[in-house]
């Protein structure tokens, strides 16, 4: 049947291509047969487009906005459908790393990362995911490959069990790059490198591939995957560092983007959060993850103005520190109110009453290297004087009167004469 042959081609598209030597069968076997379905209505969908269009360009205007519609309606069925059948929360928790970006999702347990933050923050994004409890993750999606959203996956990877990573069809030149692309050789990590449109299930939340249109943009930047997350109806926007040409390619392919909560491109930069992508988005909420006082000014002014202009609730990391969204389905609540602080970054800190949250670090961009890396909390053992994770298994065996819960970095607690554990902190 027809149908089925284009799924199924397009299943080997999306699946098996680019995976080379590694073993592509493990990816097959997983349950992506909604990716597949929700995937070949879009080809088919982008072969009326094709097929239809007249040379004139009213025809190709009309497909295109049928296809629009479509679009659109098959995220309003596919949101009613989650409404009646989603229970438990989704958790996405937008990590303090500073001047970068990780986001660690988590639904009926199970976990997501997307991006993993720079260097000084890597083993940060690692103890933090560890505490939670991550053993594996089902997806890392890479969103680029600056350090400040690849550093901390490359940690990842080595850390813990990566069942499949998402990420751009291009080389970075840098050697975290390098090692990144030898660690998915050398743990034989599958890999794909995804198509506008194509959806994956992530326990009962799933998720929809909306950029790169393309991976040869003039700015690196613009390549970065770009995914609209949704759990019943509740919906996030996270498209790493993609600006201006990405997000006018977003908007022009119709491709379905309002969401509830839109992390800002490339931490509030002034070539994000363009006026027309914002429309399209129309957001309830906006997460700003950029560092305190960063080398960038990041949030830029404009698009803090653009952002007010959309009504919606501003949270930052560089005033709050970590933010949490749980998810029931309908409604988000998260752990703090919001900041609606609109002022750009270089304002904030040229108010020298703003002090920023005990979570918060100073990253200096200029010398690559932080005040202090992001706090965690930890248990002690007065006795022995060792670090541990709260996962950690030697936890369960330390004396009552010798336990001790703490918040601080390894770096404080190494001034007082302790040490990482061997076993959880290696
Ligand atoms: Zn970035
Ligand atoms: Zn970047």
């Amino acid at each position: 049947m027809f149908f089925w042959k284009i799924l199924e081609k397009r299943n080997e598209n999306v699946f098996v291509e680019k995976t080379d030597s590694i073993d592509s069968k493990k990816q097959n076997k997983k349950s992506y047969k909604k990716a597949g379905v929700f995937a070949t209505v879009l080809t088919a969908l982008a072969l009326t487009v094709t097929g239809c269009s007249s040379p004139e360009a009213g025809g190709i205007e009309q497909s295109l906005a049928d296809y629009q519609t479509q679009n659109q309606s098959q995220a309003d069925a596919q949101t009613a459908f989650y409404d009646a059948n989603v229970d438990g929360t989704m958790t996405v928790r937008f990590l303090d790393v500073g001047q970068g970006n990780s986001v660690l999702v988590e639904c009926d347990g199970r976990y997501m990362l997307i991006d993993g933050g720079d260097y000084d923050y890597s083993s940060y994004v690692v103890a933090y995911l560890k505490n939670q409890g991550v053993e594996t993750l089902d997806y890392m999606v890479v969103s680029h490959y600056d350090s400040d959203h690849l550093s901390g996956c490359v940690g990842a990877l080595r850390a813990f069990d990566v069942e499949m990573v998402i990420c751009p069809d291009y080389e970075g030149d840098t050697k975290t790059y390098y090692t990144f692309a030898d660690d998915l050789e050398q743990y034989a990590v599958d890999y794909v490198h995804p198509e506008v449109g194509d959806v994956y299930e992530f326990a009962s939340a799933e998720f929809t591939v909306v950029c790169p249109e393309e991976c040869d943009y003039s700015d690196e930047n613009d390549n970065s995957v770009g995914i609209r997350l949704t759990f019943g109806s509740n919906s996030f926007l996270v498209c790493g560092d993609a600006g201006e040409e990405s997000e006018e390619d977003m908007v022009e392919s119709g491709v379905y983007l309002q969401s509830d909560v839109y992390m800002a491109g490339h931490h509030g930069s002034a070539g994000s959060s363009t006026y027309d992508f914002l429309q399209k988005v129309q957001p309830e909420a906006v997460v700003i993850s950029a560092g305190f006082d960063n080398s960038y000014g990041h949030p830029a002014k404009a698009t803090m103005n653009r952002l007010k202009n959309t009504g919606a609730d501003i949270y930052r990391t560089d005033l709050q520190g970590e933010l949490i969204a749980v998810c029931d389905g309908t409604d988000i609540t998260w752990n703090v109110e919001p900041s609606n602080d609109f002022r750009c970054g270089e304002d904030v800190v040229a108010d020298g009453s703003v002090t920023k949250p005990s979570s918060s670090t100073t990253f200096d961009g200029n010398t690559g290297t932080s005040a202090q890396s992001g706090k965690i909390t930890y248990i002690l053992n007065t006795n022995s004087e060792k670090i541990h994770l709260l996962t950690c298994g030697s936890v369960a065996d330390i004396d009552a009167a010798n336990k001790k819960q703490v918040t601080a970095t390894i770096t404080e607690l190494e001034t007082q004469g302790y040490s990482p554990c061997k076993r959880c902190l290696d």
